[in-house]
Order: structure tokens, then sequence, then C-alpha cells
């Protein structure tokens, strides 16, 4: 399975302003020397030596995530803002659509209403989720005066599911459960399972004790994941200030990932107040704490990055 991201900001989308572009820009010319622009193949060579921080952005749009399997249809996790882009890559297919929600805030339905194949006449698209009104919600946020066109104009091919915590179904081979996590209103984790290959999408969720216990339920579903998509909103002082808002700080997720024996780590749902440099070092702080703090050494951390994909 792979795994790309679409949208991996919390809260709201925070597109990269001005100064923080200029800031980079600062930085790299304070870098370039002299034998850095002899030629064509120097320069490409001082570029690709640019951190990631200052050549690219950890991205602006808010929570989706795309799940690529050996299945002819398209698995989508969440439908923030980066669910567009992701529309205009697949409009032009005929595959059935699958999107699971993880609940019900903004920032994870408010692409919906510029997702191009929803308004495609006939396109199958099915929606899965832990609310059985799941389609007033979304009928709500196209409704006059919030939006011009209603969600009668969507296809008449779409399905709404609604899902049974802990209980599992499958989908063109692939086993799909979902597990009810601590964030206020609630929210789902989702796990997605194909041949030997787990991975488990958890967003929004403030993690406690009761995830860390050794019970049958959480063994079944969190233990020796490939991946773990996890919200890592916080730096740990923030989390303080931040107590029950429904966000987890990156050292805790790091333990999560340890205690499951997760093998690759992404850091997810991005505060945005947070720049480019911040998350860095906080992906920085992440791999020195997994090094130095946790028992189990061997988990890879990622930042969950816009338009990247990984092979799970
Ligand atoms: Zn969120
Ligand atoms: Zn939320």
């Amino acid at each position: 399975m792979k795994v790309q991201f679409w949208g991996v900001r919390g809260s709201i989308p925070t597109p990269i302003t001005t100064a923080q572009i200029q800031a980079k820009i600062q930085v790299v010319i304070q870098r370039i020397t002299a034998k850095d622009i002899l030629s064509l193949d120097a320069k490409e060579k001082f570029l690709a030596s640019l951190p990631k921080s200052l050549f690219g952005t950890v991205g602006g749009n808010t929570a989706c995530v795309e799940l690529i399997t050996n299945s002819d249809s398209s698995f989508i996790i969440d439908a923030g803002s980066g669910i567009r882009s992701l529309g205009k890559k697949i409009s032009s297919k005929n595959n059935p659509i699958h999107i699971f929600i993880s609940h019900f805030h903004w920032d994870h339905i408010q692409g919906l209403p510029f997702f191009d194949p929803l308004f495609i006449p006939n396109r199958e698209v099915h929606f899965y989720s832990f609310m059985p009104n799941c389609k007033d919600f979304f009928a709500e946020q196209m409704k006059n005066p919030f939006f011009p066109v209603s969600i009668d104009a969507w296809s008449k091919n779409v399905h709404y599911h609604y899902i049974k915590p802990n209980s599992s179904f499958k989908i063109d081979g692939v086993e799909i459960c979902a597990k009810e996590m601590s964030h206020p209103g609630n929210c789902y984790a989702y796990k997605f399972q194909q041949g030997n290959k787990k991975i488990i999408y958890s967003s929004d969720v403030e993690i406690n004790h009761n995830d860390f216990n050794d019970s049958l339920k959480n063994d079944v579903f969190f233990k020796n994941a490939d991946a773990l998509i996890m919200d890592a909103q916080y730096t740990l002082e923030e989390s303080f200030e931040k107590e029950n808002w429904g966000h987890t700080p990156f050292c805790y997720a790091v333990d999560f990932a340890s205690g499951w024996n997760v093998k690759k780590l992404f850091l997810f749902h991005h505060e945005p107040t947070y720049d480019d440099k911040k998350l860095h070092s906080m992906l920085q702080s992440a791999q020195w704490y997994n090094e130095y703090s946790v028992d189990n050494k061997n988990i890879e951390i990622f930042l969950a990055t816009e338009g990247t994909e990984f092979d799970i």
C-alpha cells in the first residue's frame, strides 16, 4: 500500500505567507557561495542540498489522505481542503470512491463542496462515518447562505454508510475497522489492512493512559502497525496549556508508536500557528526523543507533508 498526503494541517487552512517565503529566500541567498552558481549542475546540487524546511513547505491544506491500494477504487481519509486537489486528479477516472470521515469538525469536511467527482452525474461515491445522519451534515454546509450550490447537485450515486465501532468490513480486499478515540465530540481512528500490511489513521485525538493499556481491543487495533498517521499537533509545553482541546503533543505520539511497536510514524494535523521551521524542529526533537528516551528505537518518524507519497 501507499499513502499520499493531500492535506496535513489541523483546524484551519494555513497558506504560507509572503513574509515566510521572503525569510526562506533570505536564508538561501546567505548560503550561496560563488562555486554554487558556476554551472547548471552546481546550481542543482546546491538546491538539492537545502533542507526541506527551506526548499518547500509542509503545506497548508486541512486533513486529507489518500490510500493507494492494489484495488481499482480510490480510498480517501477525511475531506479537509486538501481533497480539492485530489478530486482534480481522480475526476477523469470512473472508479468508485470510498471516503472515510474521522469526525465532522469543519477541517475534516470543508473540502467537499469543492470535490469535483461529487458533481459528476452517477459517479459512485461512498461515505463511511459513525453518524447515521452524515448526509444532513454535508447538506448543511452546502446550504444557502454558506454555499451557492446545494447538495442536490451531487451525483445520484452517492451512498452513506454507518460504521459500527470495532466491527470490521471489507472493500476490494482491504479490511477496515474504526475505533473511538478521545476528542471533543468524539473522533474515530481507522485501521486499514491489506495482505500483511496495516496502516492506522488517528487524527484529532488526545491520547491518554487508556490508549496505552494492553487490552485485547487496543492490541488488535494498534499493535505492530506498519504505519501510523497520528495527531501530533502540539509541543509538550503547548499541550499543558491546551489540555482537553483534543490533540496530542508530538512526544506522546512517539511514546504511543513505541509502545505499540509501530514501524513508521507520521506526525499529522499540524498546528496552524507553527511555520515550516518550527514543524521541522519538532520532527528533529521527535527523532531525538525516539533515539534517547523510548524503549523501541526502531521507529522511522516523518513529518506528514502535503504532496508526498510513501510506500508502506
Ligand atoms: Zn481537526
Ligand atoms: Zn476535531
